[in-house]
């Protein structure tokens, strides 16, 4: 499937949103305040974004939940459906744009779409073009028992288990072989 720069951006976006959400009651929140979400705009270069307040921050949390769902989601039906959720709640409007030197693209928030909003309307298209490509597959947590991270499969064969092969990964196969040796060694 052809994934063009700009659904690049928006996957890295909700995957990185996505994965500041705790774990659970003791582990911190991602994006404490609003400093943090001022952070994360910057960073991801989240374009026509305002001034933020602790409303932003709420919506923003709330939103990412929803797409923590869309990542856990078991089959293409309950994705299609929570991405429904998400791009009708966020009045997705499309407009061709060739802001700041880009080629022409589409961009879906509406005209002055606060952060969440507009974060659910580009994420969330993002995400559909998966399950209209038949990859919803594709959108995955991570195998690591003790890690969970949100990650977008963008390997051939859709044969990537890990959030990150260097450090789930690893961690995981040294494991392995360490229980070997010591079975064998037992
Ligand atoms: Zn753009
Ligand atoms: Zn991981």
């Amino acid at each position: 499937m052809l994934i063009t720069h700009d659904t690049r951006c928006a996957l890295d976006t909700v995957v990185d949103l996505v994965n500041t959400a705790p774990e659970d009651d003791t582990t911190p929140d991602g994006l404490p305040d609003v400093p943090a979400l001022q952070v994360f705009v910057r960073e991801h270069q989240v374009s026509e974004v305002g001034v933020l307040t602790e409303a932003d921050l709420a919506a923003v949390r709330r939103i990412r939940s929803r797409f923590a769902a869309v990542f856990a989601a078991p089959d293409p039906r309950v994705a299609a459906g929570l991405i429904n959720e998400l791009i009708a709640a966020a009045g997705t409007t499309p407009r061709l744009t060739d802001h700041d030197g880009y080629d022409w693209h589409v961009h879906y928030f509406a005209p002055g779409a606060s952060v969440a909003d507009h974060l659910a309307a580009d994420c969330g298209m993002a995400l559909a073009f998966f399950v209209v490509a038949g990859e919803q597959e594709r959108l995955r947590r991570c195998e690591a028992p003790d890690c969970r991270y949100a990650f977008v499969d963008l390997s051939r064969n859709r044969s990537r288990r890990y959030c990150d092969s260097r450090t789930c990964g690893n961690r995981l196969h040294v494991a392995a072989y360490r229980a070997r040796r010591k079975e064998a060694a037992g």
